[in-house]
């Protein structure tokens, strides 16, 4: 039997006369990575902000269901006590905090002291930069520094469901490497994960299965490496 940490039915979204998701279907099962990919304004940032219900409003239809309960619009504060932990697009670090608050922030919901200065540790281990710069404002990082502690902060929650939206955009080719390393060490940890990408080759080559969004619908799904091997996908996302 599938083990559906997330499920989404039918969901619609429309911003005024802009249909940006007609109706869509996607799960992800406990323990997979999947990977959600289309091209520019298909429609992919805003089914993330359906679930953490962070859109502005708008017109939303269907249902969306986490663990079997359905995610209450508007309740994004109560997610993380859910342990749905989102990175979003553009990071969303404190900026005006240090690396090290913005850790021990991503912790807020857990009360075990040694628990989390040695998760702060652990994460100090992965990303050494983070440590070096740990008392400096998360506002003065670079782009690939900010992802980096973004991941971390969110991590720090033992998320039972990661959000990545976008983490390669933006980022230098050795930290777009260094993050893909870390996702797919959160995966083989077991932490389920709903991956958005642009860069659908590293997507692909990371994920488990895979939906394509074209113009606020999924066109495709299936498994990654099968997508991989996919002329269809191969002419459209892999400029091959
Ligand atoms: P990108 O990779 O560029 O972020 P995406 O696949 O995540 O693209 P969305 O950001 O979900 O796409 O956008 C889907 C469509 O909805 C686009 O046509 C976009 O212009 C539109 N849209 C997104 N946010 C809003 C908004 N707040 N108001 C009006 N239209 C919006």
């Amino acid at each position: 039997m599938a083990d559906n940490v997330l499920k989404i039915s039918g969901l619609k979204v429309a911003y005024g006369g802009i249909k940006a998701v007609k109706g869509i279907d996607l799960e992800v099962n406990r323990g997979e990575l999947v990977t959600l990919i289309g091209a520019n304004g298909a429609g992919k940032t805003t089914t993330l902000k359906a679930i953490t219900g962070t859109l502005p409003p708008c017109k939303v239809e269907g249902t969306i269901t986490y663990l079997g309960q359905a995610l209450n619009a508007n309740k994004s504060f109560k997610l993380v006590e859910q342990k749905l932990a989102m990175v979003p697009e553009g990071r969303g670090v404190f900026t005006r905090m240090t690396i090290h608050e913005n850790l021990l922030m991503g912790a807020y919901t857990r009360n075990d002291k040694a628990g989390i200065e040695a998760d702060v540790e652990k994460w100090y281990t992965v990303f050494p930069r983070l440590k070096e710069r740990s008392g400096q404002l998360a506002g003065t990082l670079s782009g690939g520094e900010q992802q980096m502690l973004a991941m971390a902060r969110a991590l720090m929650c033992h998320p039972t469901l990661l959000l990545l939206d976008e983490p390669s955009m933006g980022l230098a080719p050795i930290m777009v490497e260094k993050i893909f390393e870390v996702i797919r060490d959160v995966s083989k940890q077991g932490i389920t994960v709903l991956l958005v990408e642009q860069n659908a080759k590293l997507a692909l080559q990371a994920a488990h299965r895979a939906y394509v969004m074209e113009s606020g619908a999924i066109t495709m799904t299936g498994n990654a490496q099968d997508m991989l091997n996919d002329p269809r996908v191969q002419a459209a996302y892999l400029g091959e």
